[in-house]
């Protein structure tokens, strides 16, 4: 867009000559290919989360706008599912190259909005980068079955395009978790209506910028904003066949029941609670190192972040260097040169997580570092909360059920590591743990009994390259984990299998009236 029509252009210009005030826009939809400003007579505010100056608007989009994307993507359907694959495939090559082109200019608008640090926010964009670049593989990864099941006839299976999809993201990985959607529906022929985090839907805007750039016909794509109206709205189309949500339980459990009895296709990955466990074997400065990075890096903003240590025996030892080491990390803004926790993404964020501290005190848990009231002199109101250490945690204790989504490690111990897994699976997310040990068949045991849908040994954070699938356990997945995101089942997720089976005959026979069911 020219430079002033969205609010891609104030993640253009910052941090060059970031004015907080001139700066502010209102953000636009993305609809047929154009922004456009929206009449809505209700918008959410995105501040910057380091100062907490007013960086942009955010429409709750009007009804009227809303169809307006919905029928864009149902006229574009026809002719893009017409489409050949290798020119879909021509689009996506260059999609990416503009990523990577735009890589800088997205991170930035990340850190603006969401706080994370703009070397962090370089990796949520490589790694939804990941995922498209991989989507470009799409003309062998889409080849259907073939067999020859009798004389003359055979049975293939092709996988087409459902029509109109939609993905609604959540807030702490603002370009990954798009791209989890944007690659795949829109290469396997979908067109896709995604609705961004209404608190951070810069660099989602930046993405759509990139894909007309790239040659995305007007409608595959359309961005348009909002909260839970949006949401609603979005259940309640007709055309809409699929739905992709990652976000909180409350919100996915929400979408995955009600997008389910009308009748869509939805994935729907939820909140977590991931468990390190050391083990006594482990190595020592690894697994510090591991953890703390872990725990507090993207201020622990990620559904992979470990925010639970399960001590195995002696390990529990190790916590004043745990401590330390946490104590030695630099919380301050996103974008100094120097950081490694940025600020929560907002104020009430900011305030459930002091909450859930205060919490863990009044049910005696000890805090051995107290994150609370953190102050950075140079951004007296950012939302910084320092990294947190709880210990003397039990399993019924507020900050041990809850997730907590912000800088703070509760840790229990336990004896052996057949009670660090019972624990660990009682817990009723099952998202992602870890394992720290040097013992091959103890690292073995752990994973074949342990309930999660992405495991790591001596890896703390496992999200897995996309030729592989994001998947999750218990309460971390809808719906039982039937449709998880990218690798074959993110390709299944979005193409429906047509089996034909066909017979041209070879030579002239009359095989009479077939009044038995047929079993070729
Ligand atoms: P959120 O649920 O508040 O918001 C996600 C999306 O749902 C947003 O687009 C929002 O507008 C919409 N929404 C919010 N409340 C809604 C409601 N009541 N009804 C309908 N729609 C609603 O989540 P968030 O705070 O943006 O993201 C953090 C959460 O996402 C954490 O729980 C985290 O664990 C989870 N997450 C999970 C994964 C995963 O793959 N498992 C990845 C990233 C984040």
């Amino acid at each position: 867009p020219a430079a002033t029509t969205s609010a891609a252009s104030t993640a253009t210009r910052f941090p060059i000559s970031h004015d907080p005030i001139s700066d502010i826009v209102k953000t636009k939809n993305f609809i047929d290919n154009e922004f456009t400003d929206s009449n809505a007579v209700e918008w959410f505010e995105v501040h910057d989360p380091a100062t907490n100056n007013l960086v942009t608007r955010v429409p709750q989009t009007t009804d009227k706008e809303l169809h307006a994307a919905v029928l864009s993507a149902e006229k574009a359907f026809p002719a893009w599912r017409a489409t050949s694959i290798i020119t879909r495939q021509q689009i996506l090559f260059r999609f990416v190259y503009l990523i990577r082109t735009h890589w800088d200019r997205l991170a930035a608008s990340i850190t603006l909005e969401q706080g994370k640090t703009f070397k962090d926010a370089k990796g949520d964009v490589l790694r939804g980068l990941q995922v498209a670049e991989t989507a470009c593989g799409i003309t062998t990864q889409l080849t259907g079955e073939l067999l020859e099941v009798a004389k003359d006839m055979e049975t293939r299976t092709y996988r087409e395009p459902l029509g109109v999809v939609a993905a609604i993201c959540p807030f702490n990985f603002p370009a990954m978790i798009p791209l989890w959607s944007i690659p795949i529906a829109t290469v396997t022929g979908n067109c896709l209506v995604l609705k961004p985090s209404e608190r951070d839907p810069g660099a989602a805007l930046i993405l759509a910028e990139l894909a007309r750039e790239a040659g995305f016909p007007k409608g595959v794509l359309n961005i348009i904003h909002g909260g839970k109206k949006t949401v609603n709205f979005l259940l309640e189309q007709q055309s809409i066949r699929a739905i992709s949500f990652v976000g909180s339980n409350s919100a996915g459990e929400y979408i995955y029941s009600r997008g389910s009895a009308n009748g869509k296709r939805v994935q729907a990955n939820l909140g977590a609670k991931n468990h390190a466990v050391i083990l006594p074997d482990a190595d020592k400065q690894h697994t510090l190192n591991a953890v703390v990075g872990a725990a507090f890096g993207a201020a622990g903003q990620r559904c992979m972040a470990l925010s639970v240590l399960i001590m195995v025996g002696e390990t529990k030892e190790w916590l004043p260097n745990l401590v330390e080491s946490a104590k030695g990390l630099v919380v301050t803004g996103g974008f100094e040169k120097v950081c490694d926790v940025g600020p929560v993404v907002n104020v009430a964020s900011k305030e459930r997580i002091e909450d859930i501290i205060k919490s863990a005190q009044e049910e005696n848990a000890s805090i051995l570092l107290d994150g609370r009231n953190y102050k950075v002199s140079k951004y007296p109101n950012g939302n910084f909360v320092g990294p947190t250490v709880i210990t003397n945690v039990t399993t019924d204790m507020r900050c041990y059920k809850e997730e907590i989504f912000g800088p703070v490690l509760v840790c229990l111990a336990v004896s052996s590591l057949e009670e660090a897994i019972q624990l660990v699976n009682r817990n009723e997310y099952g998202n992602g743990v870890a394992v720290f040990t040097q013992s091959g068949p103890a690292a073995s045991y752990f994973q074949k009994n342990i309930e999660a849908g992405q495991v790591g040994i001596n890896v703390p954070i496992p999200v897995p390259l996309p030729m592989f699938s994001f998947s999750g356990n218990k309460k971390s997945i809808a719906g039982g984990g039937a449709n998880t995101f990218y690798g074959k089942p993110g390709l299944n997720f979005y193409t429906q299998t047509k089996t034909v089976t066909s017979l041209w005959r070879s030579e002239n026979t009359d095989t009479g009236k077939q009044v038995v069911m047929p079993s070729h």
